[in-house]
């Protein structure tokens, strides 16, 4: 184990208090950024007063933050949907590129299609982009495999995938995620029950539409998740508002996703609940869909949470930077709130906030060296900002030009 000091850094992200599963939106001004050292030793956090170590990082003029969590990816996934891409920022619209094979069952095919081995080489390829992006734990979901046995593959190749990352990955069962062809919606709920009951993930899912599945069978899901002792996550108000946030609170879900279209009456309760809101910018860009009212939940004390959503249908961005930049642009959050919605918060979502997700003494030592101050992280939209990226106390990632600023002693 390789002890780090993370010297003379000019902010240092950490929350207000110790021990924090989550901090609401409301409070995100109490993140401080102050000046200071970062000491890793034994894979976790040490301190923040430097001495004797393994490795020094020169840290002037940079900030130091938790490792990003990227806690709603579809992970691991087959191939690409660059043509689908082209057809429909031209103006084709969505029903007859899906007549023509596309959308996601041109994603179940290229799934099917591929080798187990050819699909865990390109998510492992696409973890470690993720990591040279800050990423230093993430989730991914089933949903691509469109069958019975599709399914239960896409949930043993996840767990494969976390075998083999550097980060620590949870593996979500969205099972409920397109109605096959040959079932309804009703007739896949029963698959969907016996995947859940039968596979090995963490948590299980549901996409919320009206060409996928409805508020009964989150309902269905709710129930299923309760009974497996998994949490329960949800795709809704992504194209359409079905008033599924309050389906989804009723039933104890630890995450409703999207929220483009979500209802304003649903806004209190959601803040009120434990439960996050987890927005995906890249998917409303990419997609070309509404901004949710972010900035009234990040007032109203929501939990609030972004991911990438990264998938190669709508939102094939992997930059968590990228992500926090989007955030701060189209929903008017500030630079604090936007960290923290990319890291404790997130850790929450996954169940692992006790673990990582925020610096602090005990925690697992996953800590972003960045290339400047925290404000570059929105500001240079575009830009990949991390310089080194440590995970478990490990330097796992450094950028050739920044390497003079990690040194062996
Ligand atoms: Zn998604």
């Amino acid at each position: 184990m390789t002890s780090v000091c993370l010297r003379g850094a000019a902010q240092v992200l950490r929350p207000p208090e110790v021990g924090l599963p989550f901090l609401r939106h409301d409070r995100a001004a109490e993140l401080t950024l102050e000046p200071g050292d970062v000491v890793l030793d034994g894979g976790r956090i040490e301190g923040f007063s430097g001495g004797a170590a393994d490795v020094q990082v020169d840290a002037s003029g940079c900030a130091v933050l938790p490792g990003f969590v990227d806690c709603h990816t579809h992970l691991p996934f087959a191939g690409w949907r660059a043509e689908e891409y082209e057809r429909k920022v031209t103006g084709v619209p969505y029903d007859e590129i899906a007549r023509a094979g596309g959308g996601i069952a041109s994603s179940a095919r290229s799934f099917a299609e591929a080798s187990d081995a050819d699909v865990l080489a390109q998510a492992e390829a696409l973890a470690r982009e993720l990591l040279a992006h800050g990423t230093t734990a993430f989730e991914g979901k089933t949903g691509y495999g469109l069958s019975r046995d599709g399914e239960a593959r896409a949930a043993r190749l996840g767990r494969e995938l976390a075998a083999r990352v550097v980060q620590p990955m949870r593996v979500t069962g969205l099972f409920a995620h397109a109605v096959p062809p040959g079932f309804t919606a009703d007739a896949w709920m029963d698959e969907a029950e016996a995947l859940a009951r039968d596979c090995d993930v963490d948590a299980l899912d549901i996409f919320v539409e009206s060409f996928a599945f409805g508020n009964e069978h989150l309902a269905r899901m709710g129930a299923i998740a309760r009974d497996t002792g998994r949490a329960l996550r949800a795709h809704v108000e992504q194209l359409a508002t079905h008033r599924s946030v309050p389906v989804a609170l009723e039933w104890g879900a630890r995450s409703v996703d999207h929220l483009s279209l979500m209802h304003l009456d649903d806004v209190a309760p959601l803040a009120a609940a434990e439960c996050a809101a987890v927005l995906l910018p890249g998917a409303e860009l990419m997609n070309a869909e509404h901004a949710p009212p972010a900035r009234t939940l990040a007032d109203a004390g929501a939990i609030g949470v972004l991911a990438t959503d990264f998938n190669p249908g709508t939102s094939p961005i992997a930059s968590m930077p990228v992500i926090a930049g989007l955030a701060v642009r189209r929903y008017g959050w500030s630079v604090r709130e936007a960290l923290l919605a990319a890291t404790l918060n997130a850790a929450w979502v996954l169940g692992w906030s006790d673990e990582l997700g925020s610096l602090e003494p005990g925690k697992r030592a996953d800590v972003l060296l960045l290339d400047g101050p925290a404000g570059h992280v929105p500001y240079r939209f575009g830009h990949n900002p991390v310089a080194a990226v440590f995970a478990a106390g490990e330097p796992v990632w450094v950028r050739p030009d920044q390497a003079w600023r990690v040194r062996q002693t």
